[in-house]
């Protein structure tokens, strides 16, 4: 049964990547007028904000919203009420988050229904099919989701229903493996998407070691913390860490040796001093001996001179993963 599209408006959850640009090129093709909306969060990974969703969204000649989440997102992060996958990605609660925020902006678009590139069984936590109902339910939008690559294994749609989209063209894909998407997009002529599986900091188990240790030891945790964890690896990274720092932080650096900047934060007591003082001497080019490390407030005004510790003492103070009870 052929569909009656026209005028039809629909919101698409638009990472970029190769599942949610095949389902736009789905839906564009049923003659459906789609606008896209894309979330950028601090864990985002890819370089190019939006994970590329701006490229899709002008080779489509659609309309595209970005919406960055802040301050709101990260405290469904700290605390997310269906917990974490394998690392500190809260999949169920992010994806709530994020439907609930489409739903909201759909409402004042007009758009008739949401649709996303979701796969079923394509992720264990955040899309198999029973949280799949959870998701939907949760976010106030149960039955109202359409998510074409795998339509047919699931129950039909109210878009569906209305005869506003047809089951037909929908597909009935599931599982883990990409190739099916990959052969459609050669099909549909789809050449311009990125991040085929998305890139999500949270779940790097080295980063969530991090975050996981800073939610323990910070009551409040800001996006500026979190952009801290995140660099200080190279020149360039360490002069945005001087850049961004708190003013309260006192900066490390070796001497005439090249040297990352270490920042510390909370108390600043000579123990806590002297710790960052070796790390840096640990991290610096300077192998052994006594290194001459500066550091200060604002400035690197005070100096002292500390010994490289052995990789062993360095090991003891490394954050390290420890799964949670509810990952
Ligand atoms: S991987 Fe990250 S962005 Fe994707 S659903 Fe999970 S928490 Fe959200």
């Amino acid at each position: 049964m052929k569909a009656r599209t026209k005028g039809v408006k629909a919101l698409a959850l638009l990472s970029g990547g190769l599942d949610s640009t095949l389902a736009v090129k789905l839906m564009l093709d049923q003659g459906i007028d789609v606008e896209a909306v894309n979330f950028v969060s601090p864990f985002c990974l890819c370089r190019r904000g939006g994970c590329g969703a701006l490229e899709v969204a002008k080779n489509f000649n659609m309309r595209l919203k970005t919406i960055n989440v802040g301050e709101e997102y990260l405290r469904i992060v700290r605390k997310p009420r269906f917990g974490y996958g394998r690392n500190l990605n809260p999949c169920i609660d992010c994806r709530i988050f994020m439907l609930k925020k489409a739903k909201k902006y759909a409402e004042e678009t007009g758009a008739s229904f949401i649709f996303t590139g979701e796969v079923l069984g394509q992720r264990p936590m955040s899309q198999h099919w029973k949280t799949l109902g959870v998701i939907e339910e949760e976010a106030g939008l149960k039955g109202k989701i359409l998510r074409p690559l795998s339509a047919k294994l699931l129950p039909q749609t109210e878009a569906e229903k209305k005869g506003i989209v047809s089951r037909e063209t929908l597909l009935g894909i599931e599982g883990r493996s990409r190739k099916k998407q990959i052969r459609l997009a050669e099909e549909l002529k789809v050449t311009e998407y990125s991040c085929p599986g998305g890139g999500c900091l949270l779940t790097y188990k080295e980063f969530a070691s991090k975050l996981k240790d800073l939610f323990e030891h910070k009551k409040r945790v800001s996006l500026k913390d979190v952009q801290l964890l995140k660099v200080g690896r190279n020149e360039a990274e360490n002069s945005l860490l001087l850049r961004i720092r708190m003013a309260n932080d006192y900066c490390f650096e070796a001497q005439d040796t090249g040297s990352p900047v270490t920042l510390l934060q909370g108390l600043k007591t000579r123990t806590a001093i002297e710790k960052a003082a070796e790390l840096t001497a640990y991290h610096s080019d300077t192998k052994q001996g006594v290194v001459l490390v500066k550091f200060g407030k604002g400035r690197f005004d005070r100096s002292l001179r500390t010994p490289i510790p052995s990789q062993q003492k360095v090991e003891q103070l490394r954050v390290t993963w420890q799964k949670g009870a509810d990952a």
